[in-house]
């Protein structure tokens, strides 16, 4: 054992994270924006300094061409399609500035249009890479211990109850259970915690998380392509091809308003030629009124706020599911909590085994039937119930024929006997009550412990929603009350199945509120579905939940719940921000083209500065303010 625990000498994986950021010269836009920036310049100084036209007209040339080859194609694609593009509407402006003598201003238009072009193509590969830096992570090999020794395996191909060898330094390569060995591990790339955790034999660890100074034997519990990092990775590549309604809702306009954008710049030429003004004055106003009122900004306004903050969110320990979920969570006016393994740690203990006297089963008796029929469950009362029975030594008999009732219990049969467990009433705790053949056995009483951070996160959520939540228990009242004096909840509703949870959230939507309803349980996951925003939390959260929810929580924190309610609503903000932004800037410039003079060359850089602004306004959440600023503080027990 010794032998294998002793730390090798050189890690075989590099002990920090790979971080891999797109370059800017990456990018084939960027490319192609500097190229016209370069050629444009250059043709600018030589025009200055008095060079023959057809010297500096044809460095003009080229910055048109390297800039605006590639959006014309585009455009010339979607017009076949039978859709305006707007890009198309700046590459025709940027021609007719041309055609009537006015190369510079349309070599500014192009060179700066392409530069705003390569600056959203640099926002969206940032955010793939945020997400692609959680895959890199995962460690390609691992070492698999056998009975003939070490071996070097790819860390795909390891199996649920391999047992790994990982050594000091080395990221972990798959979810499992800590056999031998202590040490810490830095779990930030899926949790968001900055602190190391330690851990000891029984604790859990993750893929891609980095060991720290100890050896460890860790057995794989999960297949690689179900570890947690996997399924982050699934979740916030799915999210970022989701859109929002207010993005779907512009796109559906921005089409007609394109076509309103040509057909007024047409009568913007047409009517002041009419009314006798010069042919380049009029075409001059036009081209500048095409640029101007096009809606670059207003496309751009949405999907940057809401895929950053999915990005900080993932990076943080906390999966948002789409963009639409993103907007939803920030709405919430209102939450409603469940109790155990939300406001509690979920990790019950069994605190006493009380066995009816007239049956005759002594204490080991009746928990040994209970756990053999609770062993088939995944809800954290079972898992409490056989980790009693193992820790007393207690050798479990099979369970067949298996059902459990979400929010009731458990029934099976155990050694010919019909065996159920379930919700019983009592004090000091949770009690269950066991039945054999029908006939009442004795209670089996828990405790669980209330979550560190249970008061804060139920605080926030008040202060964020101007009332406090309400607590949706499957649970007893007397258990209930007892969590709910901690948290500061005042009202509760106790004995509730699954199906009561999903009635308390509609009547509470039905008074006009919008539900956030924060669960862990498969009875949670009908009222997760039906509330507004659905949060689940840990990653010891059923499959079921986790599969209905809005959002993930991760990182093993309730706290993280109103610190995400907190940035969606910044995204939120930052949408609502954008959008007037783009409005003023587009009505200002429109505006001022029609009843004054707008300058070519000014209406180019207000529309496509305000375009810029806009783009880099919403990666503004790709930082990671949001979770340090707020009641969020990292926490461990
Ligand atoms: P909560 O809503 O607080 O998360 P649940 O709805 O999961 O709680 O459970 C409600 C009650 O149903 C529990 O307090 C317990 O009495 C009973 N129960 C549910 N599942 C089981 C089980 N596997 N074994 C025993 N009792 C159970
Ligand atoms: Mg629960």
């Amino acid at each position: 054992m010794s032998a294998i625990l002793a730390p090798a000498p050189a890690p075989s994986a590099p002990p920090s994270a790979p971080r891999r950021r797109t370059r800017v010269l990456a990018l084939p836009e960027a490319r192609w924006a500097l190229a016209a920036t370069a050629a444009f310049l250059l043709g600018l100084a030589l025009d200055l300094a008095g060079l023959p036209p057809a010297v500096y007209g044809g460095l003009y040339a080229v910055a048109y061409v390297c800039g605006g080859w590639e959006p014309a194609l585009e455009g010339l694609r979607a017009l076949r399609e039978k859709t305006l593009d707007v890009d198309l509407l700046m590459i025709v402006a940027a021609l007719g500035a041309a055609a009537i003598g006015q190369v510079l201003d349309g070599a500014l238009l192009i060179v700066i249009f392409a530069t705003s072009g390569a600056l959203e193509a640099l926002a969206t590969a940032r955010t793939a890479d945020s997400v692609r830096g959680l895959l890199d992570l995962a460690p390609a090999t691992a070492t698999r211990l056998t009975a003939h020794g070490e071996e070097s395996v790819p860390a795909a191909e390891l199996a649920v109850g391999d047992v790994l060898l990982v050594r000091p330094g080395e990221r972990i390569g798959a979810d499992g259970t800590v056999l031998d060995g202590t040490s810490e591990a830095d779990q930030a790339s899926i949790t968001g915690e900055p602190l190391p955790v330690v851990k000891r034999p029984g604790d859990e660890v993750f893929a891609g998380t980095l060991n720290g100074t100890g050896a460890l034997r860790v057995r794989v519990d999960r297949d690689p392509a179900d570890s947690v990092i996997a399924r982050i990775v699934t979740l916030v590549e799915e999210a970022s091809r989701t859109k929002a309604p207010t993005q779907l809702f512009i796109e559906r306009i921005e089409q007609r308003y394109a076509v309103g954008v040509v057909a007024a710049t047409l009568a913007v030429f047409a009517v002041p030629l009419a009314f006798g003004a010069g042919l380049t004055d009029a075409l001059l106003r036009a081209m500048t009124f095409m640029i101007v009122a096009s809606p670059c900004a207003v496309v751009l306004a949405t999907m940057p706020p809401l895929l950053s903050a999915i990005a900080n969110a993932g990076r943080h320990g906390v999966l948002v599911k789409s963009a639409v979920a993103m907007e939803r969570l920030g709405e919430v006016d209102s939450a409603a909590l469940d109790k155990t393994g939300t406001l509690t740690e979920g990790a019950p203990e069994v605190t006493a085994v009380t066995p009816l006297p007239a049956t005759g089963l002594d204490a080991d008796a009746l928990l040994v039937l209970a756990a053999a029929a609770e062993h088939p469950s995944e809800h954290p009362l079972a898992r409490a119930i056989v980790a009693a029975a193992r820790a007393r030594g207690l050798r479990l008999a099979p369970a067949e024929d298996f059902t459990a009732i979400p929010g009731r219990g458990v029934e099976a049969l155990v050694g010919g006997h019909r065996v159920s467990v379930g919700r019983g009433e009592g004090e000091g705790g949770t009690v269950v009550r066991v039945r054999r053949d029908g006939e009442a056995v004795g209670t089996l009483t828990l405790t669980d412990r209330l979550r560190a951070d249970a008061p804060q996160a139920t605080a926030a959520l008040t202060a964020l929603t101007g009332a406090a939540p309400v607590l949706l228990t499957g649970d007893s009242a007397h258990a209930a009350a007892r969590v709910a004096e901690a948290t500061g909840i005042t009202d509760v509703r106790a004995g509730l199945l699954p199906e009561d949870k999903v009635t308390a959230v509609r009547q509470e939507q039905q008074a006009g509120r919008r539900v956030l309803f924060v669960g862990d349980g498969v009875n949670d996951a009908p009222a997760l579905a039906a509330a507004h925003a659905g949060v689940a939390l840990g990653h010891a959260g059923s499959d079921l939940a986790l599969e209905t929810a809005d959002a993930v929580v991760v990182r093993d924190e309730l706290t993280a719940v109103p610190a995400l309610v907190r940035l969606s609503r910044r995204a939120r903000r930052l949408v609502t921000q954008n959008l007037v932004l783009a409005g003023v800037f587009i009505t200002g410039l429109v505006l001022w083209d029609l009843l004054g003079h707008l300058p070519l060359p000014l209406g180019v850089a207000g529309h496509e500065g305000s375009t810029v602004l806009v783009g880099l306004n919403g990666l503004r959440l790709l930082r990671e303010s949001a979770w340090r600023t707020g009641e969020v503080q990292p926490t461990r027990r």
